[in-house]
């Protein structure tokens, strides 16, 4: 095995790796952690792992199943995001 095949086995690739290992994280925690925002018409979630107070927000996304639950975001009045 020469350093490139090495290097592919390894798999450094890390840009695409990350990605996908976000994704697989989102949608995890997605069934659980995500609300439906009637207000804003987005689905929402407390971002804890990285900002107590951040909020995240995701257009089209699938609402069906979710907490319905204004968002802080409205609930502060700040509509346009
Ligand atoms: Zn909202």
């Amino acid at each position: 095995m020469n350093w490139y095949e090495r290097f592919n086995a390894v798999g450094i690739s890390k840009p695409k790796k990350a990605i996908t290992g976000r994704n697989l994280r989102d949608a995890r925690q997605c069934d659980k952690e995500v609300k439906h925002c009637r207000n804003c018409n987005c689905c929402w979630e407390l971002d804890t792992t990285r900002n107590p107070s951040k909020v995240e927000r995701y257009q089209n996304f699938p609402s069906y199943g979710k907490t319905k639950e204004v968002c802080p975001l409205c609930i502060e009045g700040e509509t346009n995001g």
